[in-house]
């Protein structure tokens, strides 16, 4: 039967198994529930099964009736510190903790997927390795490290792997794939300003904190438009700041946390000596001191070019070609999948989720974020038909 069939015979069960994971969503490294939703489903399948693989992640292989290569397929398990804001039936059930990047529909595709290509194991020469990870959202030390470090023989059998995220700009149904870099670099640093503390009502008596930390922001601020060309696109962001006690009293410490993304892997080396260029300057200006550290998190995401291309025919085959989208440009937000991507090869494709007409319009971690569940037997269906394409075609170069 063809894949798009089968999968549509599915389409109920996923549904019901995203809405399952959607009601309980675990934070990083937290996901039990969840990891044993994921067993039980593919146990039932009929799978091997090996659980707690790194911090708690699930590898599940289904063997084929003879040799070939062994494919990937990935998926994401962790929710957001989020309070979910819709009003459904399966809305979370943990208040602030909420599925707000798609992870529930992740898992409920490639749990889908693996029901299609069980049915079709006896045609399968080689095999399908899924897995499902921990902690993506937990930059720099996300779960596919673990993953890998835990049992590298999994890893480094694979022949190729494969990665999706439902993305909410563009319309429900499409799909955006591209060869080029897709995804940015992200990593995480962290400042510590140190200086006397004083009186509110005597700053020319104290280490004038506060001013130092907004001339640190303005100074980052403009950084990434004087470090690397504009066709170079790099971020600075701080997004936490804590410090202060009284509206009178000068702090004596100060803490910034902040993020930077970039496509070009050159500037992995550049931008923590940049940073703290900057903030050595300025903390010598304001006779403060300081402590700095930078943590590497996850690369630039690139998709191999052969994978790719088999990809996209099948989703063709899935979707048609008009439901193929142009890439036009990548997203500085950042992906644990280009981990994996380091030594395998693979694709990394979104798949589009946007619908005004049900009203799911939100962007990623956003309290209102919603999936058109219609989508993810099409997910399965293009993961599958893929897979299929690659022990066929793989296996004709490596054995
Ligand atoms: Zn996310
Ligand atoms: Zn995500």
């Amino acid at each position: 039967m063809e894949i798009k069939k089968i999968a549509e015979n599915y389409k109920d069960e996923i549904i019901a198994l995203r809405r399952k994971l959607h009601q309980y969503p675990e934070l990083s490294y937290q996901e039990s529930r969840t990891a044993g939703v994921i067993k039980e489903y593919l146990i039932n399948l009929g799978l091997f099964v090996e659980d707690n693989v790194g911090s708690g992640g699930i590898v599940a292989v289904l063997e084929g009736v003879s040799e070939g290569p062994n494919i990937g397929i990935r998926a994401d398990m962790d929710a957001l510190p989020i309070g979910e804001l819709n009003e459904v039936d399966y809305r979370s059930n943990i208040s602030n903790s909420m599925h707000a990047c798609g992870h529930d529909g992740h898992m409920a595709i490639v749990l889908g997927t693996a029901a299609i290509i069980k049915e079709l194991q006896s045609s399968i020469k080689g095999k399908v390795t899924f897995i499902f990870q921990p902690a993506e959202e937990h930059l720099p030390q996300g779960g596919a490290k673990g993953m890998i470090e835990a049992r590298p023989r999994y890893f480094k059998e694979l022949s190729a792997i494969l990665g999706i995220h439902i993305w909410p700009y563009f319309e429900s149904g499409k799909i955006m794939i591209s060869e080029k870099t897709m995804m940015a670099a992200g990593d995480v640093f962290c400042i510590k300003l140190l200086g006397s503390g004083g009186h509110g009502a005597a700053p020319h008596e104290a280490t004038d904190l506060v001013g130092l930390t907004g001339a640190l922001i303005n100074s980052l601020n403009g950084l990434t438009r004087r470090m690397t060309d504009v066709f170079n696109p790099t971020v600075i962001s701080i997004g936490q700041i804590e410090g202060g006690k009284g509206t009178n009293i000068i702090p004596s410490e100060i803490t910034l946390r902040g993020t930077t993304r970039y496509l070009n892997p050159k500037l992995k080396e550049v931008l923590p000596k940049e940073i703290e260029r900057v903030l050595r300057s300025l903390t010598e200006a304001y006779n403060a001191e300081y402590l700095f550290e930078y943590f590497y998190g996850y690369p630039a995401l690139k998709n191999d070019e052969k994978i790719t291309a088999y990809l996209r025919e099948c989703a063709k085959e899935i979707i048609g070609e008009e439901n193929i989208l142009e890439f036009n440009k990548p997203s500085m937000a950042s992906e644990d999948f280009a981990v994996y991507l380091e030594n395998i090869p693979g694709c990394y494709f979104w798949l589009g989720t946007y619908n005004s007409s049900k009203e799911i319009i939100y962007p990623l971690h956003h309290p209102k974020f919603n999936i058109d569940e219609e989508i993810l037997p099409i997910g399965s269906a293009i993961i599958a038909r893929t897979t299929i394409e690659l022990l066929d075609k793989l296996g004709g170069e490596f054995f």
